[in-house]
């Protein structure tokens, strides 16, 4: 007999009870009642499943249209090539561990990409398959449609043509979604094959939340100049429950999120109300004109924080935490007596940033290379410099992740907690009470750490300890506010470091910066100006021929041109001539043999590096150059 293995083409179809009963649709004990059943009435197994009420007409028709679809689906992609015997074994097996569909259990096992499958799967049933992030989705078309009856029926409204719509489904086979899309757009419709990720990411764009929180403001400050409600009544706990205020914040927060702002700033003018979110380091605003609405909007903010809601002279600082669709967020608060009333700044944490590994950090696979062989020492101090929001909280971050393991006791030392991490200790410093960095830090290294992380190595006593601590078996992590790799060492004699101290523990320096990416959707080549030109050639010559891009701006990037943020690093890696010079604190003999090393790249050079590459602009990598 020929086992399976040997015989590709060949698969044994398993009985249709089994499935029933492996898919927990029906138990084993239903299944041996219903071929008694069959055995004394002589009927189809399905006929008495259903006759017995152990499932309807309906559920069984599904049932087998779905064994039958992923089964042709997995003979045909194994007769095309596209994956083995052996991989649709794993994948059916994968399907059912956990209860997704073919194509997704393929795409997570890594078989074959989610484009490579939906182009597959889209030439087998006989249609287009678009890659939605290279067309223009116009936003009216999209909203032929309620963004709820597009999620459930994963099928996008794309463009009127002809008398009909193209409508892009994540799966064209599902016959119950095309027949309500056709009903509900009452139009023929012709069908393409889209991916569900990026339909959900067209969702997000088109539908911002920006006039939501437009209509809710108006109807709040309405009711409020219609019940002449007094606005010192908002000091009361009860009120600030108030159903509009709740659902305002409940949406910015939403669209906050969606769009990866970091900050939501809310700022009474003199006549109107300015609610600023910061996306990508550059601040978007929306003009409310409704500035009463502030009060009841910050007594609710202050509520959730725990601050005192009728203290409206004094600024206070507090935090919170909410959930916003599938992600935990921490939002911090502080508020500002201002001319115009309290004006308020929500720093946006979302936790699931705080999971980041260090390969998605967007660093260049050489600086990762180098960063995760350092943090893999036993003992010895690394350091991340660059200014607030360089992203050197994220890469601290991800470097632990790398860390988190149950063999090793990792403790942090910060000042906030920006993210909670499972498994690691962390401790918050309050310098009011007592509870220094250098405090802290004392107690921690008691505690028998393998790794600690110093938030910040502020003065003297901080610095001085951490190194002692990287001198004495701990692997230390740490940030300092300079501007390059180099002036790190510098700045370490400047606060007071013995240059014997620093040789011996320093293993290596990050100096971060984040930049721009160049918006996928709208970038396009152009020709650098004389100065930029004669730029790159000093900088980089290597890289003058290079064709550079920018964002034309588009819809997709609320016209900036730029969408997202991407790590940029210097790496200067402490070999024995460094420590050498660093010993004897030698400055200017540190500097040379440093930027002599043909391994060290400044960030100006990466920034044009990255231009290079189309990621993103010269404008932004002269930026970055012009503060090193
Ligand atoms: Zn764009």
């Amino acid at each position: 007999m020929e086992t399976p293995s040997q015989a590709p083409s060949v698969t044994r179809r398993p009985k249709l009870g089994d499935m029933l009963v492996e898919a927990n649709i029906i138990s084993a004990a239903q299944l041996k009642e219903a071929l008694d059943y069959q055995h004394a009435k002589d009927v189809k197994l399905g006929e008495a499943l259903v006759a017995l009420h152990f499932l309807t007409a309906q559920e069984l028709t599904d049932f087998l249209n779905n064994q039958r679809k992923t089964l042709m689906m997995g003979d045909l992609l194994v007769k095309a090539g596209k994956i083995t015997f052996q991989q649709l074994q794993e994948t059916l097996k994968e399907q059912k561990r956990s209860g997704s569909r073919f194509g997704e259990a393929l795409v997570t096992l890594g078989y074959l990409s989610e484009l490579g499958f939906a182009q597959f799967f889209a030439k087998h049933i006989g249609v287009t398959c678009l890659d939605l992030s290279t067309i223009t989705v116009e936003d009216a078309s999209v909203k032929m449609m309620e963004e709820e009856a597009i999620r459930r029926l994963r099928a996008l409204p794309i463009k009127r043509a002809g008398g009909g719509v193209l409508v892009g489904m994540v799966d064209p086979t599902d016959l119950l979604a095309f027949d309500e899309v056709t009903q509900a757009l009452r139009r023929p419709i012709e069908v393409a094959l889209i991916l569900e990720k990026q339909m959900r990411q067209v969702l997000d764009r088109v539908f911002r939340k920006t006039g939501e929180i437009q209509g809710l403001m108006q109807e709040l400050g309405e009711e409020m100049s219609r019940n002449r409600l007094d606005l010192n009544q908002f000091v009361n706990a009860e009120m600030v429950q108030d159903a509009p205020v709740v659902k305002i914040l409940q949406t910015l927060f939403e669209e906050a999120i969606r769009q990866n702002a970091s900050d939501i700033h809310i700022e009474p003018g003199q006549h109107v109300l300015r609610i600023r979110k910061r996306i990508d380091g550059v601040l978007h605003e929306q003009i409310i004109r409704e500035k009463t609405v502030s009060v009841p909007l910050l007594s609710k903010l202050k509520l959730m924080a725990g601050l005192e809601i009728s203290e409206r002279r004094l600024s206070q600082g507090g935090r919170f935490s909410l959930k916003v669709g599938d992600s935990d967020v921490d939002v911090r608060l502080s508020t500002l007596p201002t001319e115009n009333g309290e004006s308020a700044v929500l720093r946006i944490l979302n936790q699931t940033t705080g999971l980041t590994r260090l390969n998605r950090t967007g660093l260049p696979e050489d600086s990762i290379q180098r960063i995760d062989k350092w943090i893999h020492k036993p003992h010895g101090l690394v350091l991340v410099t660059g200014p607030t929001g360089s992203g050197k909280s994220t890469t601290l971050y991800a470097a632990l992740n790398e860390l988190n393991t149950p063999g090793k006791k990792i403790i942090t030392v910060e000042d906030p907690v920006e993210y909670r991490l499972d498994r690691i200790v962390q401790v918050q410093v309050h310098p009011k009470i007592g509870l220094t960095f250098a405090s802290v830090l004392r107690t921690v290294l008691r505690q028998d750490p393998d790794i600690v992380l110093v938030g910040e190595m502020r003065d003297e006593e901080t610095c001085d300890i951490a190194i002692r601590a990287a001198l004495t078996g701990h692997l230390v992590l740490s940030t300092l506010h300079t501007n390059d790799a180099v002036s790190t060492v510098i700045r370490l004699f400047e606060i007071g470091a013995r240059g014997f101290a620093v040789a011996s523990s320093l293993i290596g320096v990050i100096a971060q910066r984040l930049v721009r990416k160049i918006c996928p959707q709208c970038s396009q080549p152009y020709q650098p100006s004389v100065q930029e030109q004669s730029w790159i050639e000093t900088l980089a010559p290597d890289l003058a021929g290079a064709v550079f891009h920018k964002g034309a701006g588009c819809s997709q990037c609320l016209q900036t041109g730029y969408s997202g943020r991407v790590a940029v690093a210097e790496i200067l890696e402490i070999d024995s001539q460094l420590a050498n010079r660093i010993r004897h604190e030698d400055s200017s003999g540190f500097e040379e043999v440093a930027r002599a090393n043909p391994n060290y790249i400044t960030l100006g050079k990466r920034g044009v590096m990255l231009a290079s590459q189309g990621r993103t602009t010269l404008s932004e990598a002269m930026y970055l150059a012009g503060e090193s």
